[in-house]
C-alpha cells in the first residue's frame, strides 16, 4: 500500500472527457473578466486584442497538426466540425460528385450526418471493419469512383484506441481527387498528426479531450493544394471567413490553444507513460481473468483506452458494482438505452461479448497506484459475478 489515500472514484473515462488542466485554467481566465472585447470589433483596442488571442490560438491548434493558423476554424466542438466537414463539402459538390464514403465505426455525430445526407440524395457508403476494428484500404480504393467527393475516416476510435492506416487512406485519396476528412478528436496529442505528411484535407478536433474546455472544437479547412469547398451550416455575419459565422469566444478559443500547445508539447512523454499504464491495466486484468479479451487491434491501438469483453458478464451488471471506478461501457452517448455497441459489433463481436465488454480509459493524471487499484477491483468483482452465474 502507498499510504495515499485515493480520490475516489477512480476517473478512468478519458475518451469521455478529460478534466481541464489547471494551465488551460489560468490562461482562459482573464479572456472572461477584463479582457472582455468581442473579436469581432476592429474599431477600438479591447476588439484587437481579442482577435489577436483567437489568430494566436488558431496558429497553437494548427502547430499540434502541422496546419496553419488560417486553415483553422473554430467551432463548438468535434460534433459541430464533423457536421460541418461531411454536410459543408457535400453540398458543397452537389451536382458535381455526390459520393461520400465513412465507415461503420466512425463516431455517431459522422454516421448521422452520413445518414442525414443520404436522406438529402446522395449517396452513402459505409466501410465495413475486420475484426481488429481496421478498414481495409484495398477496399476503399475499390469503393472510390469518379463520383466520389469526400472520405471520411477517423483517426482513433473513441470506442477501442484503434488507429486506423491514415497514410495509406490520404495517399489514396489524393491520388483520386477526393477529399479526405478525419475525425481526430481522440488522436490529438496522441499519436502524430501532420495534415500535409497524411494528405488530410479537414480535421476535427475538440478541446475537451486534451484537456481543455468543453463546449470548444476546431475543423482544419485546407484553403490551397487543393482548396476545400465548403457551404456553412449557419447564415450569419460573415466571421470566421463566413464558413461558421457567430461571435467567436476568446476564453474557449484560447483554452483550446494551450491545450494543444501543451499536448503538442508533452505528447512524447504522456504517451510513453499512459502507454505503460495501459498495458500494466490489461496484463493485469489477463493475468487474473484468463477469459478476459482485449477488443480491437493489439499493435494498432492508442493504449490509453483499454476495451475489454468479459465473457458471460453483463457490463451493466459489472459498472454497478465497480462504483468506485468511473468508466463506460462504450461512447458516453450511447448508453445502455441503445444496446451493446455497434462499434463493436461492426468489429464482428458477438453480441453477448459486446454487452460484457467495458472501456477503460488512462489519461494524463492517473497513476500507478489508481491502476493498480482498479485491477484488484476488477479482478475481484468479474470473478465474484462468474462464479455468481456459473
Ligand atoms: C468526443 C468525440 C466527438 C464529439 O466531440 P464533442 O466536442 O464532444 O462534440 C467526435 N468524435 C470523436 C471521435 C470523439 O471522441
Amino acid at each position: 500500500m502507498t499510504g495515499h489515500k485515493l480520490k475516489l472514484p477512480v476517473y478512468l473515462d478519458y475518451q469521455a472527457t478529460t478534466p481541464v488542466d489547471e494551465r488551460v485554467l489560468a490562461a482562459m481566465l482573464p479572456w472572461f473578466s477584463e479582457r472582455y472585447g468581442n473579436p469581432h470589433s476592429a474599431a477600438h483596442a479591447l476588439g484587437w486584442e481579442a482577435a489577436g488571442a483567437v489568430t494566436g490560438a488558431a496558429d497553437r491548434v494548427a502547430a499540434l497538426i502541422g496546419a496553419e493558423g488560417r486553415d483553422i476554424v473554430f467551432t463548438s466542438g468535434a460534433t459541430e466540425s464533423n457536421n460541418l466537414a461531411l454536410k459543408g463539402v457535400m453540398r458543397a459538390c452537389r451536382g458535381r460528385r455526390d459520393h461520400l464514403i465513412t465507415v461503420a465505426s466512425e463516431h455517431k455525430c459522422v454516421i448521422e450526418s452520413a445518414r442525414a445526407l443520404a436522406g438529402e440524395g446522395f449517396r452513402v457508403d459505409f466501410l465495413p471493419v475486420d475484426g481488429a476494428g481496421l478498414i481495409d484500404p484495398d477496399q476503399l480504393a475499390a469503393t472510390l469512383d469518379d463520383d466520389t467527393a469526400l472520405v471520411s475516416v477517423m483517426a482513433v476510435n473513441n470506442e477501442t484506441g484503434v488507429i486506423q492506416p491514415l497514410a495509406r487512406i490520404g495517399a489514396l485519396c489524393r491520388d483520386r481527387g477526393v477529399f479526405f476528412h478525419c475525425d481526430a478528436a481522440q488522436a490529438a496529442g496522441k499519436i502524430m498528426l501532420d495534415v500535409e505528411a497524411l494528405n488530410i484535407d479537414l480535421m476535427s478536433l475538440s478541446a475537451h479531450k486534451i484537456y481543455g474546455p468543453k463546449g470548444v472544437g476546431a475543423l482544419f479547412l485546407r484553403r490551397r493544394r487543393p482548396r476545400v469547398p465548403i457551404e456553412p451550416l449557419f447564415s450569419g455575419g460573415g466571421q470566421q471567413g463566413g464558413v461558421r459565422p457567430g461571435t467567436m469566444a476568446p476564453a474557449l478559443c484560447v483554452g483550446m490553444g494551450e491545450a494543444a500547445a501543451l499536448a503538442g508539447a508533452e505528447m512524447a512523454d504522456e504517451v510513453a507513460r499512459i502507454g505503460a499504464l495501459g498495458h500494466r491495466l490489461w496484463d493485469g486484468i489477463h493475468a487474473g481473468l484468463r477469459t478476459a479479451r482485449l477488443n480491437g487491434d493489439a499493435t494498432a491501438r492508442f493504449w490509453g483506452n483499454v476495451n475489454v469483453a468479459f465473457p458471460g458478464v453483463d457490463a451493466g451488471r459489472l459498472m454497478a458494482e465497480l462504483g468506485d471506478l468511473a468508466v463506460s461501457s462504450g461512447a458516453a452517448c450511447a448508453s445502455a438505452v441503445s444496446g451493446p455497441s455497434y462499434v463493436l459489433e461492426a468489429m464482428g463481436v458477438s453480441r453477448a461479448d459486446a454487452s460484457a465488454s467495458i472501456r477503460f480509459g488512462v489519461g494524463r493524471f492517473t497513476s500507478g497506484a489508481e491502476i493498480d487499484f482498479a485491477i484488484g477491483r476488477i479482478v475481484d468483482t468479474v470473478g465474484k459475478l462468474s462464479s455468481a452465474a456459473a
